[in-house]
């Protein structure tokens, strides 16, 4: 995995910026590590989990998408 981890988080934080869905707080944490879903007999999507710092509502945001935007 070679993955530009700092600019697809900041592309995140740019362009997915909004409150929680859950609480209306908009304080994020993490966005710093690669996850993975898994479904059986389907490719792994890539992502990156976010975690509200008040309520502890996670987010995940699909990488693939990101490294196709263009600015
Ligand atoms: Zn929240």
């Amino acid at each position: 995995m070679s993955i530009a981890v700092d600019a697809i988080k900041a592309a995140v934080n740019v362009k997915a910026h909004a409150p929680c869905p859950m609480c209306g707080q908009d304080g994020w944490a993490g966005g710093d590590r690669l996850t993975e879903v898994n479904a059986p007999d389907e490719p792994a999507i890539r992502a990156l989990p976010f975690v509200c710092t008040n309520c502890g509502f996670v987010r995940l945001h699909a990488v693939q998408p990101l490294e196709t935007i263009d600015d």
